[in-house]
């Protein structure tokens, strides 16, 4: 079974490829409505996961289905190559580490390397995407380390500097020690873990005494030897505290807290009284001219800690600002891989984040702890290494976000977001603390900042290779390959006579992918129109992590450039989770790999899956076995009624063009019915991007054409000759088969396509997706059809309970209530209920079949009567029959002076023996299980009947041909199956029926009694 998924699968592929099956989908649709799609760039250095279908899936989906609804979706792939990620893998392969031995192998081999590595596993993407059914243009991909690519990038880059959008500051920026560069707000935002730290309170010696201290709190210990300030709040109380032999000055609203046992509070005063305060810091590794003495700041609060803040200007952005506004010194004591520098003499060249519970000690030796603590908070670390960041004031190249955040927060509120809570919550909180974006890293793959500078101050950003070679001094080689060391050859002319280096920086790759509504069309330089019909996108579908990612910077880009959103629509995806709910990982071991899946269970079972499980914005729990119910759900099903559509076809010779017509049966009537019902609802729902309820409606559907209508349907396809009836029921399910591989084509390209090929021999791609017929829905027949439904349903569950098998006939059924407008419109459908539920005869009256057991339901009714609540129970205990099915019918009753509602009750139908009942939905039935001989003898003989059916199956007879049955068996088995030979006639394709020996013969067990059959 699962080799002939995947010969299909190979086989739709190979068709495809053959007819280029896909371009030929864009290109029908030259001259209609564009419909844009742009494609998020993924990096092909690493393997895909089950993330990545999930993405693919969706994308495709909408762009097939989009496809078909007339629009032309253009489908440009593109690959994301520089940056970080890379260089750690190439630093991995070639077992070094750091800038400095980066330096050392030579930046130009370094650079080749990386080049390299970008494409590792293409061929894996590929071969995956292809498998996955993802159609996207791979032969002609946007590629962000092209030339052409990084031309258009400093096209934009070179507009938001002429903006004067683009500066270079010295601020504090979240820094990583071990990539050696700093991140952009967005980047950290992707990386915050939980980690328990230790918080110190320490003693800063109020200059001119020798036992009076300030208490300075910070959560970050090894900033302690970088101190220069103590910051207070201005308007805060402040009270200095006697505790044995030593005062302390703390916030008036924290001293409670922070002093255990007898205090004395002997003075007190305003934060504002105390600036300007001298003390003597705990560590003096350092020489601080200006410092070292209490200053005023706002951010200061009275809620935790002690109310005086340390304040170290290297590490924090607001001890930044407090310290160059009270213009004291700046204090750096850590370098770029995050180690103390030599000042620090005791714990100079180690990790200062690993050196909390040393500066502690060191702290408690010098007698200047008070008080330590451990706590947990969220802390941000590196999204690609790992490392927990530091926060460092550097150098840095910036685009001023902040000047069009209103402008940014207007795009949002134009764009149309799925899930609709993005909007103002993850994506919408995110632009409103938007700040300046720091876009230089010092790092060496990546787009170059295309930034020049003199010594006289003077800044040139170059927007294009033309105007860089046109102000180079010297030439520039014709075929100059815009990455770093090449470009730091290039020096520029200034007009001070001067010459112009480039700044040392690439640029963060998340400007990269921002750019490739333009980029990816070389744009200004390449095809202007083309990229005028593509920009904006109708849709970007991404996982939720590029909130801070993709969808920002493509927005923040786009808003620098046009001042517009580039795109109208957001489609946010979940994250895949496994079984448990946790999240999928390598290092774990849970990580679903997608390739295999497809190998075992086919791409439309994953793909259905992925589309039907849950909303596509929900995190996912997801496993091997949604995926393989998933195929047996819908892929086989359909590969079931569709195998049994084309056996009869070839025996019949039917050509579901030239032959339609005949005359349709209610179930005919009906599943067409149903069929515009669904292709209605699907389209609704599509219009609204709710796959998921699409995906059940068409999930539905199947179960009811495979379950109920060719089940049902069977014998017509059996008979002699083409009737009426047999046209009719070929030529409906030609059509429902045909207009169900179009319904399904966007979620399961593939059994869509084989099936659609094998009915018209066209690509079921090409086609228009079907709109719905309103002539042929009939809800009235929908409406009946489901209460026979449902009526079948609770006999199949009363027989089970009753332990009685479906070939055992019964005498009859009861249906208390089974239509919601009245059981009457039931009868036009007994022969059907009779036939599926193996029942003689149906009855709508069940008068005198079951007697009512009442109870008070104390629940309801003790707090509403109170103190009567006996009587009622009394009252309850003896009510008659008929007062129940009173209360029942009117669903309230009055027992002398009670009022009882149906809700003070509990009632049960007891049927009287021989009956099972079953009730589900507000509907009952009642079954008649007692056997009579003669029943006994019928599902004997049905029992026999299925017998001979599995034998022919063996013997892989064709269904059509009639043969004559051979059985050998006891004389009393021979009476009964003589009385019922019509019955035998009727189920198998028979000649003749002899009770003698016969040469081949099988034997079988039916209920104790031995039989030999034989079919020839
Ligand atoms: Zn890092
Ligand atoms: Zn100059």
């Amino acid at each position: 079974m699962q080799d002939k998924v995947r010969m299909r699968e190979q086989k739709i592929q190979d068709y495809w490829q053959k007819n280029d099956t896909f371009q030929a989908s864009v290109r029908n649709r030259e001259g209609k409505k564009p419909y844009v799609f742009y494609e998020g760039p993924p990096t092909a250095n690493g393997m895909p996961h089950a993330g990545h279908a999930l993405g693919r899936t969706i994308k495709d989906f909408i762009a097939r289905y989009k496809t078909m609804d007339g629009y032309q979706v253009k489908r440009k792939a593109g690959w994301d190559t520089h940056g970080l990620p890379v260089e750690l893998e190439v630093e991995k392969q070639l077992k070094i580490s750091g800038k400095e031995q980066i330096e050392t192998y030579g930046v130009e081999r370094f650079i080749e390397k990386c080049k390299e590595s970008v494409f590792t596993y293409e061929r894996e993407w590929k071969q995956f995407t292809e498998a996955l059914g993802y159609w996207v243009d791979m032969k002609d991909p946007y590629i962000t380390l092209d030339n052409s690519y990084i031309e258009s990038v400093w096209y934009l880059l070179s507009h938001i500097h002429q903006e004067g959008l683009l500066y270079k500051g010295h601020r504090v920026v979240p820094y990583c020690p071990h990539c050696e560069t700093s991140l952009s707000s967005h980047e950290v935002a992707q990386g915050y873990k939980d980690v328990s730290d230790l918080s110190a309170t320490a003693k800063f010696l109020v200059e001119g005494t020798t036992d009076e201290y300030l208490l300075g709190w910070t959560t970050t210990p090894w900033t302690l030897p970088a101190n220069v300030a103590i910051a207070v709040h201005p308007e805060l109380t402040y009270v200095t505290v006697q505790q044995g032999s030593e005062k302390y000055i703390v916030a008036e609203g924290l001293a409670n807290n922070l002093f255990k046992g007898d205090y004395q509070v002997v003075a007190s005063r305003k934060g504002k009284d105390l600036e300007g305060m001298r003390y003597e810091a705990p560590f003096a590794y350092t020489q601080v001219n200006k410092g070292h003495q209490v200053v005023l700041a706002d951010f200061v609060t009275d809620q935790s800690g002690t109310g005086l803040v340390h304040i170290a200007p290297a590490y924090g952005e607001d001890d930044y600002k407090v310290v160059k506004e009270n213009g004291l010194d700046f204090v750096h004591v850590v370098d770029g891989k995050g180690r103390y520098t030599e000042e620090v003499t005791p714990l100079a060249g180690r990790f200062v984040k690993d050196c909390d519970v040393d500066i502690i000690k060191l702290l408690a030796e010098r007698g200047r702890l008070f008080h330590k603590e451990k706590y947990t908070h969220s802390y941000p670390h590196c999204w690609r290494c790992d490392s927990p960041l530091l926060y460092y004031a550097m150098e840095g190249w910036f685009i001023r976000m902040t000047d069009l955040k209103d402008k940014m927060m207007e795009n949002n509120q134009q764009v149309e977001w799925h899930p609709g809570h993005m909007q103002q919550g993850r994506f919408g909180k995110f632009l409103e603390n938007m700040v300046d974006w720091n876009i230089g890293r010092n790092r060496y793959w990546g787009t170059p900042l295309n930034v020049w500078t003199c010594e006289c101050g003077n800044e040139k950003a170059p927007g294009s290779i033309a105007q860089m070679r046109q102000e180079a001094v010297g030439s520039v080689p014709e075929d100059v390959e815009l990455h770093k060391p090449f470009v730091d050859d290039i020096q520029l002319r200034c007009e001070c006579g001067g010459v112009m280096k480039r700044t040392n920086e690439v640029i963060d790759v998340w400007f990269d992918s921002g750019s490739m509504p333009f980029a990816q069309y070389h744009y200004p330089f390449g095809d202007k129109q083309l990229f005028q019909s593509q920009y904006p996108a109708d849709v970007v579908i991404e996982g939720v992590d590029q909130t801070r990612g993709w969808f920002y910077s493509l927005l923040a880009v786009s808003t620098l450039i046009t001042g517009k959103a580039p795109y109208k629509r957001v489609l946010s995806l979940g994250h895949i989770l496994d079984e448990n709910g946790q999240k999928m990982s390598k290092s774990k071991g849970n990580a679903l790999n997608p390739t295999d899946l497809m190998e075992t269970y086919g791409a439309d079972a994953l793909r259905w899956a992925l589309l039907s499980d849950s909303a596509p914005w929900n995190n996912k729990r997801f496993s091997e076995r949604t995926v393989s119910q998933a195929k047996s759900k819908l892929v086989d099903t359909l590969s079931n009624v569709f195998s049994f559509y084309q056996l009869y076809q070839q025996i019949d010779f039917f050509d579901g063009e030239k032959d339609s017509g005949g005359v349709r049966s209610t179930m005919d009537d009906w599943i067409l019915s149903r069929l515009h019902s669904v292709i209605r609802q699907v389209n609704d729902h599509l219009t609204q991007y709710d796959i998921t309820n699409a995906a059940r409606e068409l999930g539905t559907f199947l179960d009811e054409l495979s379950n109920w209508y060719v089940r049902r349907s069977r014998q017509r396809f059996w008979s002699n000759g083409m009737t009426e009836d047999k046209r009719a029921a070929f030529s409906t399910l030609y059509e429902v088969l045909k207009k169900t591989a179009q319904l399904l084509a966007p979620f399961t390209p593939y059994i869509a396509e084989d099936i659609y090929l094998q009915l018209t021999g066209s690509s079921v791609h090409l086609t228009d997706y079907p709109k719905s017929n309103a002539g042929l829905i009939n809800a009235e027949l929908e409406e009946d059809m489901t209460s026979v439904l449902q009526v079948v349903e609770l006999t199949r569950a009363a027989r089970n309970t009753a332990g009685i098998k479906t070939k055992q006939p019964l005498a009859g059924l009861y249906v208390l209530s089974g239509h919601p407008k009245g059981n009457g419109r039931l009868k036009q459908y007994f022969a059907t209920i009779k036939e599926e539920t193996n029942v003689k005869e149906i009855k709508l009256d069940s008068e005198g079949l079951f007697t009512y057991a009442v109870k008070l339901n104390f629940a309801v009714a003790g707090p509403r009567l109170g103190k009567r609540v006996g009587d009622a129970k009394q009252a309850v205990s003896q009510m008659e029959q008929s007062k129940v099915k009173e209360l029942v019918d009117k669903g309230s009753i009055t027992l002398g002076d009670l009022e009882l509602t149906q809700a003070d009750v509990t009632i049960e139908k007891v049927p009287s023996s021989q009956l099972q009942l079953a009730e589900g939905n507000g509907l009952g039935v009642l079954l008649d299980t007692e056997l009579t001989k003669e029943l006994k003898e019928e599902g004997f003989v049905r029992e026999v009947i299925r017998e001979v059916q599995t034998y022919r199956k063996e013997l892989d007879l064709p269904v059509e041909k009639h043969v004559d049955l051979y059985v050998d068996a006891s004389p009393s088995v021979v009476v009964v199956l003589k009385k019922y030979t019509s019955m035998l006639h009727a189920h198998l394709v028979l000649q003749d029926i002899l009770f003698e020996k016969c040469e081949k013969a099988k034997s079988v067990e039916v209920e104790g009694e031995f039989l030999r059959i034989g079919v020839e």
